[in-house]
């Protein structure tokens, strides 16, 4: 039987009042696996309005007690790692290992949150002029919203609500529809650890949903994490009504593989970095830049017969690869290897003509052109499917200029046994995330997650030391206990 899902506000499940509902997919089979409440505006508005009544009490409990929530928090997703990331499967289509990995880079948040009694502690300056002391402290903002994309149901919410959560906000999570359970199960572990009820809210939904967190002056902060268009759609309206907001975008990763790599591991970084999740990450490699034809050619001749024998089957099977998320989104990238052929790329491995795509469920074969120039619309645009391209260049610099000179700045690789070369590149390059010899660069929980350029509008990046900057505002105090009247002073204070 279909699955009915509900909202989760004010520590309830309920199914909202839109009366609207969308279809959720197990991209395994194709078929309908449950319906999910598309809230109106006033579901939000009770979401809201459920957080904004939680905030005093919540920001005025003592850090270590909220600490406390955390922790029991990770014990909690720790006992049920092995359903959440069968949700995760079930929804996304991502194989159950990726998924359990996925469980554990949102973990290591809540770790991170954990500590936020030491995060929290603010400056002090004693004796700033005679008699006179200065301190700051970090406020948290009231009510903050997340907005989440479909590719990581619980690893990107958790990049997001324990931080916000910890610092003292209150929270509205907007989670994919497309991939609405596990949001739901988050929502339940949090009022399990002792999280009071509407400090944690989820509502479901698509644009009608986020246009009512934009419209709501109680929304003091936004984050939001999917493509580029939506990001600066959010960005802009967001900032505009006076929110706070960082908005996370698209990507098109390149890595750079150098004359002196070592082409054999370079293959199978891109192997698992390209088709891994079937390239439905925003840290996909997605471009291998190759320096010199006979390094490209040996590239090319190690991964072809790596990317038409990958193993892809239901994500519950743990093959390699997994389906795509909808049959939308397959199409979509069916049709960029259509382009690429039309382009005139080169194909060398075609994935449309794969024995898993004669099912029902979403699947799509790993591709891979060769002979991709930067002009054509394979290069510039993200896929966001299990498609590498290949660029030859003739040199570093042409490299370099090529990763530059793309609108996406997530993140990027490169390959090399040149210690010095690894660091002109990663000292030069225009992006916010860099690997060497490392292909997926995403940073741990205590440092802080974010891309440059088109890929990130707003300045602070997500969770670590930005991730508490975000959902904080500093207060900074200036303290004298006089012994007697001073006089009136008309000229600028200067602490002398
Ligand atoms: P999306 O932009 O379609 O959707 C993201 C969220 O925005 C969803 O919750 C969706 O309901 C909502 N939304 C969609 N259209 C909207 C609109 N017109 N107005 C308001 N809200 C809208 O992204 P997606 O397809 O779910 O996710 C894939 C994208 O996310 C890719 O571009 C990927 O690169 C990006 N992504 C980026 C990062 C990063 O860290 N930069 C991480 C993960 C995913």
């Amino acid at each position: 039987m279909t699955r009915q899902l509900q909202h989760h506000i004010g520590g309830r499940e309920q199914p909202g009042n839109s009366a609207r509902y969308g279809d959720v997919f197990d991209p395994a089979s194709g078929q309908v696996s449950a319906r999910v409440p598309l809230a109106g505006a006033d579901d939000v508005q009770a979401a809201v309005a459920a957080a904004q009544a939680a905030f005093p009490d919540w920001a005025a409990t003592p850090p270590l007690q909220r600490a406390r929530v955390m922790f029991r928090l990770r014990s909690l997703i720790e006992r049920d790692a092995d359903a959440l990331a069968r949700t995760i499967t079930s929804e996304h289509g991502k194989t159950l290992a990726d998924a359990r990995g996925e469980v554990t880079r949102g973990l290591e948040v809540v770790e991170f949150a954990s500590g936020i009694p030491h995060l929290l502690k603010g400056e002090y300056s004693a004796q700033v002029g005679r008699g006179v002391d200065s301190w700051s402290e970090r406020a948290p903002l009231g009510v903050v919203a997340g907005v989440t994309p479909f590719n990581f149901p619980v690893m990107v919410p958790l990049w997001m609500a324990p931080v916000a959560l910890a610092c003292g906000n209150s929270f509205v999570l907007k989670p994919s529809e497309k991939v609405p359970s596990a949001a739901l199960h988050l929502a339940a572990l949090l009022q399990e650890a002792g999280l009071p009820d509407g400090v944690f809210n989820v509502v479901h939904g698509g644009r009608e949903a986020v246009d009512a967190l934009l419209d709501d002056a109680r929304v003091q902060a936004l984050s939001f994490v999917g493509s580029t268009p939506v990001a600066r759609y959010l960005y802009e309206r967001g900032s505009a009504g006076g929110k706070r907001v960082q908005a996370l975008g698209g990507a098109k990763n390149h890595a750079v593989v150098l004359a002196d790599a070592d082409i054999g591991l370079a293959a199978e970084a891109l192997l698992g970095a390209g088709y891994g999740s079937a390239g439905e990450r925003c840290m996909a490699i997605s471009v291998a830049v190759c320096v010199g034809d006979a390094p490209a050619d040996a590239l090319v001749a190690a991964l072809a017969d790596k990317v038409a024998a990958l193993r892809i089957g239901p994500g519950i099977e743990d093959l390699d690869m997994g389906p795509l998320v909808d049959a939308a989104h397959r199409d979509r990238v069916r049709g960029y290897i259509d382009l690429g052929v039309a382009e005139g790329a080169e194909l060398v491995v075609d994935g449309r003509a794969h024995a898993c795509t004669r099912g029902d469920g979403f699947f799509l074969g790993g591709s891979l052109f060769d002979r991709v120039t930067p002009a054509m619309r394979i290069h510039r645009e993200e896929i966001f499917g299990p498609v590498l391209c290949v660029v030859r260049v003739p040199d570093f610099e042409a490299a370099l200029a090529l990763v530059d000179g793309h609108e996406y700045g997530n993140g990027t690789a490169v390959f090399t046994r040149s210690g010095g070369a690894a660091r002109e590149f990663a000292r030069q390059v225009q992006a916010g995330m860099v690997g060497i010899n490392v292909p997926i660069p995403v940073p741990m929980a205590f440092h802080s997650f974010g891309g440059w350029k088109r890929s990130l509008f707003g300045p602070l990046h997500m969770h670590g030391p930005d991730g508490v900057r975000f959902y904080t505002r500093l207060k900074t105090m200036t303290a004298r206990w006089p012994e007697g009247a001073a006089g009136a002073e008309f000229t600028m204070p200067t602490m002398r």
